[in-house]
Formats: C-alpha cells, structure tokens, sequence
C-alpha cells in the first residue's frame, strides 16, 4: 500500500469507516471495485493501525510538521494502554446528573447506555468552532495528570486524554496514511463540484494543458480550494509549454483530481440496501442485533425514540446476518474506543458504554446519512480545527436531533413508490 520512500503509493480502494462526532468520518475513494475479500482486508488493515500505536512513529507516517517529541507521544500512548483497565472502569461507573443508566446484561457484563438528556440544555443553533488539541498539548497535559497521582480526579483526566489521543490518532492515520488532506468547508461542497467536473474535463481531453486551466479558467474561490492540495503547487511551478511538461502536468493533475475528490466524497450519503420504504411515512431497516439478540425490543425502542416525528419513522427487522447478504451488525468495544460504522464489514460499533445519542448518531451512518461536522488540518500550525452544528445529531452526538432535513434527504435517496 505504501511505496518504500514513504509516499501513498495507492489509496486503500474502498474500505469505509465512520466515527461517531468528534471523529472524522472517512469514506475512501471509489475506484475500480475491489473484491469484498480486499475491502475487508485492508479494513482489518486499518484496524490494527490504532492497537499499534507504534506506527505512529514509523517512517512513513512522517508529518509535515515535527510532532515535537516522538518518544513522549509513544510514552503518553503506553501510559494511556497501561491505565486503560482503570480508565474503562471509571467511564462505566462515571456518575451523571440524569436519569441513571440503562443496564442489559450481555454474557456476564453489563451494557450501559448512559442517558444524554442532561445535555439539552446545551442545545444552541450556533455553530461551535474549535481548536484541537496537538500532540504537544496532549504530552504537557500528561504531565500534569500524573501529579495528580491516583486520585479519583486523575481518572477522569486520563479519560480524557485517552479520548483525544484515540481521536488524535485517527486524524493523522487518515491524514497520513490515507491521504485525507481535511481542507473542503462542509458549505463549500458545491462549489468543489463544479471544480471536480472541470478538472476531470480536462483530463478527458487530450490537448488540455492543466496550467491555464488552474491559473486561468477557475475563480478565485476555486483557486483558494486548489491551493490547499500539494499537487496544485508543485503543478503550476512547472512553467514551460513543453509537450512533456504538459504531460507530467496532466499526471500531476490526475493526483490533484484524486485529492480534491477524496475530500469531497468524505461527506457523501452512503445508500444502503437493506432499507426500503414501508409507506410514505415509514423506513424499514434490516439489521443484525449480534451480542444484543436478547435485548433486541429495547434496542430497537431506544433507536426509534429518536428516529421518529410526527411525519416519520424507522421500523427494524431483526435477521441474522449471512455471508451471501451481509446486514448491519451490531458490535461491542472496549470502553474509551470510539464508536464508528465500518462498512467492509457492515458492523456497528459501539462501547460497552455508550450514550443514547451516540447510538442514535451511528444508526443514522446505517441509515445512509454522512457525518456533518468540519475537520480542518492546518498544516501551518499543526493543529486541526472542529466546527459542528450543535442542533444536528449527525454533527453533534453530544446534543444533536434528527432534524427535518435528514428526513428529507432519506425520502430522496429511498423514494416511497406505492
Ligand atoms: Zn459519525
């Protein structure tokens, strides 16, 4: 997947991931169909990349910018496995000013199901903007977390920082390994569309030299776009009209068509063909309950309460999954790992504490619905900024609701034919 200088030699072909809010979700370029088997191979691929923190600090995934300490981020990371029994332990007992907690006994444990409601309050139609924290922030606060020794204060530190750790690193796995370049505004989507379309013209066309094209034939806007994406600079420097430098400039194009799109497909509905349409009102979803067979009712009423209105609902189909007709499955993780869909092997996952929107956010991946928060690497500073819709449950699983829209993009992309 990686050539030995350390440049993305291919993109990983169609493997899909969601992560719940304050993750990113990623969706990989779709190219020429890879067989199921590939997908799910280079899914277990990426899969490992987070248990092996270590490859953080492999040669490949250099940053652009130094992450200061390489040896303190490897320390931090082993602390956090290290203190990972304890941090799981606080997390399932952590006490919230709601309602206490849904309990279903699975094997001889327990799911929680935390109930978010104490979050209402925070509902805001603002957008909320901020800055991550880097690699650095993370090391210094872990320095101050250990002199608070093993006080019951300093688990709740190290929960936190095992949280953005996770986040951390998937951002650069994606970033680094993937070629996520985080730079498309979610409004700007449109207008990345029209780009894509152009530069794809062009490549269609023999005698079209990209130079003129980028410097000439795209707007301001568009250029601001451009210039976000490596090739775009490396391209417009070549400056002669050569018939070979056109030609190394057309392929330089073709990269800069792969990077632009692979931002843009990021937030991209994902059809799913196991729903169909049960009356104009009504979205019947198949899915597969896994560990939650026992408790397949609650489940199934604990997701409709918040995928219903007035107007309409989700009514799930309990079958168990079969290879020939994969079905969304549910899964378990250990406390403290981030909830996500994965889609080369149609798996739900969620921790075996979770919260109520958390559930509600991931179902909607089932359902087809795109993550709708902004991640922004700004490689100047090193650092990635947040901006999410606190309203939207899919760009908020904090305090987010379904909104009207979502349904309305749902009845477009499973239309109700009676
Ligand atoms: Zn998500």
């Amino acid at each position: 997947m990686m050539k030995p200088d350390g440049r993305l030699a291919r993109p990983l072909a169609a493997a899909l991931l969601f992560l719940s809010a304050c993750a990113p979700s990623w969706r990989l370029p779709q190219g020429d169909a890879p067989s199921r088997d590939d997908v799910i191979a280079e899914g277990a691929l990426l899969e490992t990349f987070t248990l092996q923190h270590d490859k953080l600090l492999h040669p490949t995934l250099q940053t652009t910018c130094d992450i200061a300490d390489r040896e303190a981020v490897a320390e931090l990371l082993s602390a956090l496995d290290q203190r990972a029994p304890s941090i799981a332990s606080f997390e399932r007992n952590k006490r919230t000013s709601g309602p206490a907690p849904r309990k279903l006994r699975i094997g001889d444990r327990d799911f929680v199901l935390q109930d978010d409601r104490v979050f209402k309050n925070r509902l805001s139609l603002n957008v909320l903007e901020e800055t991550l924290p880097s690699w650095p922030d993370l090391i210094r606060a872990r320095e101050s977390t250990e002199k608070l020794g093993t006080s019951s204060e300093s688990l709740a530190h190290w929960s936190r920082l095992s949280g953005l750790a996770n986040s951390l690193l998937r951002y650069d796995q994606m970033r680094l390994q993937w070629g996520y370049n985080f730079s498309t505004r979610l409004l700007e989507r449109p207008l990345v569309t029209g780009l894509l379309q152009k530069l794809e013209d062009c490549l269609s066309d023999a005698r079209c030299d990209p130079r003129p094209l980028l410097l000439v034939d795209t707007s301001i806007e568009e250029r601001q776009i451009l210039r976000r994406h490596k090739p775009y600079a490396e391209m417009t420097a070549l400056a002669t009209k050569r018939q070979e430098v056109i030609e190394a400039r057309r392929t330089q194009l073709a990269t800069l068509k792969d990077w632009v799109k692979r931002d843009l497909d990021r937030a991209g509905f994902i059809r799913n063909s196991q729903i169909t349409r049960r009356s104009a009102q009504v979205f019947a979803v198949e899915m597969d309950a896994g560990p939650f067979k026992n408790h397949r009712e609650t489940l199934a009423d604990w997701l409709r309460s918040f995928w219903s209105s007035e107007r309409w609902s989700v009514e799930i189909k309990w079958r168990d999954s079969v290879p020939q007709a994969p079905l969304f499955r549910f899964e378990l993780i250990d406390v403290g790992g981030l909830a996500h869909v994965f889609y080369p092997t149609s798996a739900l996952r969620v921790p075996w504490v979770s919260s109520w929107r958390t559930l509600s956010h991931e179902f909607g991946h089932v359902l087809g619905l795109p993550d709708r928060y902004e991640i922004l690497w700004d490689a100047e500073r090193c650092r990635y900024t947040q901006r999410s819709w606190p309203d939207d449950l899919m760009s908020s699983s904090w305090s987010g609701q379904v909104l009207e829209e979502h349904w309305q993009e749902l009845d477009r992309e499973y239309p109700w034919r009676p």
